[in-house]
């Protein structure tokens, strides 16, 4: 089958062997496929993963059990052993022993065919197309964020960072009624803010007056975390979306996040995080229920992201692409529905 796999570089193979499913297991052909921030700091080393990427993707299962054939599915990244303390307690997405698709011991989703455990299957209902599918991880990953912190129409809050997923942030934030700005460098993306009536400014306009009760940092950067800091009030609460994977940091195994600028976190200035008392609260995958409920209901608008969609044996060339900042987001079409 054609694959995008990655080891040492990145290369297109037209005959990767086709997956067999484990116990539980269904595979999926894939007809649509999502470029994210991940895929290029996997490219960058981190993690030390090797073989096929993705993990944004929506298809038709083809194998496994009879009541999943022939559905159209998204589906879970991490696949989890049920067995360990943390499965056990309820946090199955911590799994000790989990493998990740496309980031974490098992192959991902930019190929033909791809294998998922059946529990980690959702259907897509037919009123979302598989352009607005394939969102549908990140944007629980999105979801996660109002998930962890609670959020009022009068709190104040801000996005740092208006990257692929900062507007998906923004747009899930924006369903709260909340006071929100979004902060950022690029034109394009800041534009896409103003368009869906979201307040947005230029890092450079920003006010850094600690006025903010909550603050959602997903620049990649670590000079993000500095901005929130200068952000957030005394008592506030940064949530860190960012994976600052660089050397010397002890941070290379995480997953499922943007973020993971090289050079490491070392830079950033943790004194105002003492001095104002602030929480600090990581955050990565989500509920892919709520970001189905969503993209169903039309709370939330996400086709007008996509830049370029790319066959899969353009894959390298659809990599670049998602590299400049000019194009939010871009696709590898697979397989028709
Ligand atoms: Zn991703
Ligand atoms: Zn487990």
């Amino acid at each position: 089958m054609r694959a995008i796999r990655f080891a040492e570089s990145l290369s297109y193979d037209a005959a990767y062997s086709e997956p067999h499913p484990g116990n539980g297991e269904c595979v999926v052909r894939v007809h649509l496929a999502g470029i994210c921030a991940t895929d290029h700091h996997i490219v960058r080393g981190y993690m030390g993963f090797s073989g096929v990427l993705g993990h944004e993707m929506v298809g038709t299962v083809v194998e496994g059990s009879e009541a999943w054939i022939g559905k159209r599915v998204a589906g879970e990244i991490n696949c989890v052993c049920r067995r360990c303390d943390l499965c056990q307690a309820g946090l199955s997405s911590h799994c000790r022993e989990r493998t990740v698709m496309g980031i974490a011991g098992r192959d991902g989703c930019f190929a033909d065919l791809v294998t998922l455990p059946e529990r980690n299957l959702h259907e897509v209902p037919e009123t979302i197309s598989d352009e607005e599918a394939v969102f549908i991880e990140p944007l629980a990953a999105a979801y996660q964020v109002i998930q962890q912190v609670p959020i009022e129409p009068r709190t104040r809050i801000a996005v740092v960072g208006s990257g692929r997923l900062g507007l998906l942030i923004a747009q899930v934030l924006a369903t709260t009624g909340c006071k929100l700005e979004v902060v950022g460098r690029n034109p394009k993306t800041l534009l896409f803010c103003e368009k869906k009536r979201i307040q947005s400014k230029s890092v450079d306009e920003v006010r850094l007056k600690n006025d903010r009760d909550v603050v959602v940092e997903c620049t990649g950067s670590p000079k993000g975390m500095g901005i929130a800091l200068a952000m957030v009030r005394p008592r506030g609460t940064v949530v860190l979306k960012s994976t600052y994977a660089g050397k010397g940091t002890g941070a290379r195994r995480h997953e499922g996040t943007e973020g993971g600028e090289e050079g490491g976190g070392d830079g950033v200035d943790l004194a105002p995080m003492v001095v104002n008392e602030v929480t600090l609260l990581g955050s990565r995958c989500g509920p892919f229920s709520e970001a189905i409920n969503a993209l169903a209901r039309r709370a939330v608008e996400v086709s007008s992201m996509v830049a370029r969609v790319f066959p899969i044996e353009r894959g390298l060339e659809a990599f670049e692409a998602s590299a400049d900042p000019a194009n939010i987001k871009v696709l590898l079409k697979i397989n028709p529905r």
